[in-house]
């Protein structure tokens, strides 16, 4: 130790060290350069390890546990509002600068439902001196309803996508795909971080299926990858419906969408005097292939928009392959009457085969493609 020759101003006792050996930060105030000059007794005297506030409040939404930081709401997925107590005081706390290998250890203790009082414990070690300080940070919790859930609750919506199909109902598969796709699209915008994001409702209606959405952004989102995942096209048309609190307008955007006459799976009949098509792909171009035969079909949209559907590929039946008679015929069970008929001869058709997946419809007996 190195005797300096300087005195501390408040004792008047020899100061050991350098005070100009001390670390100060460059903003240091004129208090914190008179309390670097003092000896160490006297430091210490007045040192405050931890600067805490009286109180602290967290505003937690009681439905979905989210909690208000800022000028906003955040999930954080808390279960135990402890948890939530613990941070609060964590971030409101400050360590003095002086003060080197700092730990801390915490308690909570749920005083009642509403208030947390937390307990934390500080060591550091200040010009050489081990120096511990204990805080009790009395948290207040109070319960609210976060903007989201008041929306939920009040069954808000901006976007509605309307799952129709032409000239038919949309099938099961489809109205069931927008409902999955809707919440994936709500989760995919949640992960961003958006809470605004939910689904209303999603309800069956005329002709189809109805999906609210809480933003037009959503709604245009689930239209467009309906489309692309069915075909079809969509339209929107906007009302409006109020004005906000700062007076913009808000409008409520219905999303029509048209999916394609026929689906996927449907068996159609072109009318080309080739017989039915099994539909594969209906985007601008319908895709499938010939039942009598296998070979592959393909046509404008546009052009089989009027074709008969015959059935669907769900419809079909097993039933037992009785016979190959040539390349281009085989004997299957009817399904119906159990009697053996000749029926085309897909080239696809695997002859080893004991039993077939067969069509029965209006203009006659078909045998399945396999996949
Ligand atoms: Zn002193
Ligand atoms: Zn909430």
């Amino acid at each position: 130790m190195s005797d300096s020759g300087l005195f501390c101003p408040r004792c008047g006792e020899p100061v050991e060290g350098d005070p100009d050996d001390r670390p100060l930060p460059p903003d240091a105030s004129r208090a914190a350069r008179r309390e670097r000059a003092l000896c160490d007794a006297c430091y210490l005297e007045g040192f405050d390890l931890v600067d805490a506030p009286e109180s602290a409040h967290v505003r937690v939404c009681a439905q979905c546990g989210a909690v208000h930081r800022g000028e906003r709401w955040v999930d954080v997925g808390a279960e135990d509002y402890t948890d939530v107590a613990v941070e609060t005081v964590g971030e409101s706390l400050g360590v003095h600068v002086d003060a080197e290998g700092v730990s801390w250890s915490v308690a909570p203790e749920q005083v009642d439902p509403s208030t947390v009082r937390v307990h934390a414990t500080f060591d550091g070690v200040v010009r050489g001196t081990p120096v511990q300080e204990s805080v009790t940070v009395p948290v207040t919790i109070s319960r609210e309803t976060c903007s989201r859930c008041g929306r939920i609750a009040g069954d808000y919506y901006a976007g509605t996508v309307q799952v129709r199909a032409a000239g038919r109902e949309p099938t099961k598969e489809e109205t069931d795909r927008a409902a999955e796709l809707a919440h994936e699209l709500v989760n995919e915008q949640a992960e961003t971080g958006d809470r605004e994001a939910f689904v209303t409702e999603i309800a069956p209606a005329e002709g189809g299926l109805d999906v609210k959405l809480s933003t037009n952004r959503l709604g245009e989102r689930l239209a467009r990858r309906l489309v692309e995942e069915f075909g079809g096209s969509y339209s929107s048309a906007e009302t409006l419906v109020t004005e906000d609190g700062d007076g913009n307008p808000v409008y409520r955007v219905a999303f029509a969408v048209r999916l394609p006459r026929h689906a996927e799976g449907d068996v159609i009949d072109p009318g080309d005097g080739e017989g039915p098509v099994l539909v594969r792909g209906v985007h601008e171009r319908v895709t499938g292939r010939r039942l009598a035969t296998g070979e592959a079909y393909e046509a404008p949209a546009e052009d089989v928009a009027d074709a008969t559907t015959l059935g669907t590929a769900d419809d079909a039946e097993e039933t037992t392959l009785v016979a190959v008679e040539d390349d281009h015929a085989v004997q299957v069970l009817d399904p119906e009457t159990y009697q053996a008929t000749t029926v085309p001869r897909p080239a696809d058709l695997d002859p080893d085969a004991d039993t077939v997946r067969v069509l029965k419809h209006r203009e006659g007996l078909h045998v399945l493609p396999e996949a």
